[in-house]
């Protein structure tokens, strides 16, 4: 089984071990794949450093490199079924969203493709008429990059698409539960031209084949997304090489509903900000932070509204949500749920797995409401992952900003109001990275996207994603050389 992609080859792992790959919505079998060890990610990282410090990549004209990765979002859109399908396969989400991620990949890939050659460095005025001084943008070197499952093409594509722009290589590590994608992009990054080296591909479980990306002396740079605990880990083992780190970690969101907001908008919004994807999305809106005189009227008409939500397979067309990625992670959300309600929060709909026969082998959860949680508790500082919304009260905007700033993560969150003034000035107020007014979730390839606090550090997209994976240097040169003269030895 030859799953690993090294200096341009397929190869099997060196221990000839394997993992069964299963549907997440009924335990069917997808697949088998190659499960690696920490040699055959030293064996990736060889050929990535090899590539880097010989190969023509890094030196390739970044408008070249561009042209590459338009190619690539080119061949993602010819093959964009057959990609939607694996990650659908893979992950357990419903066709219909993972073609919609297809879009946002080829679209990120046709961003970083656009970008790669606009910016070739700047001039610095050095005051002085016989020195001239630049600042070049170079690549970093070998990249170690690490992903998680909720959505396995589109945070490789944030990481690969600005690393392959700025001239680096790399070697990939995708979640070991959804690796398909992965396999299949580096076919396409083959055909679209990347040269031999540059794009390498193992998989497996994180301490074994993703942990050498965080700890070898030969990466230069780790950027990983998952969660905090993991994040943790591989910073503290980044700093023993003092590689760069980029951290795209959890997040436990507010979304923020003022009594003024146009009422079916934050009714739907609330819905969808939680619920997408089983509440496996990292910016999930899992925390309803609702002004006091609001809060009937919106929660009774959220938990009605969620008691009629859809659960189903990928492939089932009347779903409008699917399942948990594991039955490992269907039991976390379950004791994150018993927990809340030990600490007194109120069950309002959900709070248990769905019956009947078409939910057999899979893990499934229902959408649940938890009101009346308090402030500090487990509940509102801890990410479930799920389908799980708590419940919160303000009273007034400097309630609302204090009680959404008081977490330890910053990653993203919402305001719906129809007070444009009120609407920016708690914006400005939040500390998360990406906030969103009267509406909820919509990112841009061209808009940075990233953690304040304990959500991460770091940025991926917009202009700030490809210099992430860029070295600055400063050039200066003397065009009138002679001796300065510091040291008076030479006069005598
Ligand atoms: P995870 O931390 O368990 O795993 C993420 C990746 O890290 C996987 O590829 C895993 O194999 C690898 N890994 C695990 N241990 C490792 C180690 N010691 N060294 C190196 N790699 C290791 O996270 P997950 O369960 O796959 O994903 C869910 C989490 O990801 C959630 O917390 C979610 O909020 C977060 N997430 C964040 C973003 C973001 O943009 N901020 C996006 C998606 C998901």
């Amino acid at each position: 089984m030859a799953d690993f992609f090294i200096g341009g080859q397929w190869v099997a792992s060196q221990a000839g071990r394997t993992r069964e790959i299963r549907c997440p919505a009924n335990g069917s079998l997808v697949a088998e794949v190659a499960e690696g060890t920490r040699e055959d990610t030293e064996a990736a990282i060889a050929a990535a450093r090899d590539a880097f410090d010989n190969g023509p990549w890094p030196s390739t004209p970044s408008w070249e490199r561009g042209d590459v990765l338009l190619r690539v979002a080119q061949l993602l859109e010819r093959d964009k079924a057959s990609f939607a399908r694996a990650e659908s396969l893979d992950t357990g989400k419903r066709l219909v969203e993972s073609e919609y991620d297809m879009a946002d990949i080829a679209a990120c890939f046709r961003y970083f493709g656009k970008l790669a050659g606009q910016d070739s460095g700047r001039v610095v005025d050095t005051g002085n008429p016989d020195a001239i001084s630049r600042i070049t943008y170079e690549p970093v070197g070998v990249c170690g990059l690490i992903t998680p499952w909720n959505y396995p093409l589109l945070q490789t594509a944030w990481k690969v698409a600005p690393a392959l722009a700025a001239g680096n290589t790399f070697v990939l590590k995708p979640s070991e539960l959804t690796p398909h994608t992965s396999i299949m992009l580096m076919r396409l990054l083959m055909e679209a031209g990347v040269p031999d080296g540059v794009a390498n591909l193992v998989l497996g479980a994180g301490p074994e084949a993703g942990a050498p990306l965080s700890e070898h002396p030969d990466v230069d740079l780790v950027s990983f997304t998952g969660g905090l605990a993991t994040g943790r880990i591989v910073a503290a083992a980044a700093a023993a090489t003092v590689k760069k780190v980029a951290l795209e970690l959890g997040g436990k969101n507010p979304n923020v509903v003022f009594a003024d907001a146009d009422f079916d908008t934050a009714v739907d919004f609330a819905l969808t900000a939680v619920f997408l994807h089983s509440g496996q999305v990292c910016s999930a809106g899992a925390r309803l932070i609702v002004q006091e005189e609001l809060h009937d009227r919106l929660v009774d008409e959220i938990v009605r509204r969620a008691e009629r939500i859809r659960i189903g397979g990928p492939f089932d067309p009347d779903a409008e949500t699917g399942p948990l990625i594991s039955e490992a992670h269907l039991e976390k959300v379950e004791r994150y749920v018993a927990t809340a309600i030990d600490e007194g929060a109120v069950l309002r709909t959900g709070g248990k797995r769905p019956e009947g026969e078409k939910f057999t082998g899979g893990h499934y959860y229902l959408p649940t409401v938890l009101d009346g949680v308090k402030q500090g508790s487990f509940a509102v500082t801890e990410e479930s992952f799920g389908p799980v919304l708590t419940v919160e009260t303000f009273t007034d905007e400097d309630d609302a900003v204090r009680i959404a700033n008081d977490t330890h993560y910053g990653l993203a969150g919402g305001v719906f109001t129809s007070d444009v003034s009120k609407a920016q000035r708690v914006a400005n107020r939040l500390r998360h990275g990406t906030i969103w007014i009267n509406d909820y979730h919509p990112y841009l390839p061209q808009a940075e996207w990233g953690g304040f606090k304990q959500s991460g550090f770091g940025r991926e997209l917009g202009p700030t994603g490809l210099a992430e994976y860029q070295e600055a240097k400063h050039i200066y040169q003397n065009t009138r050389p002679g001796p300065q003269h510091w040291f008076s030895g030479d006069q005598g």
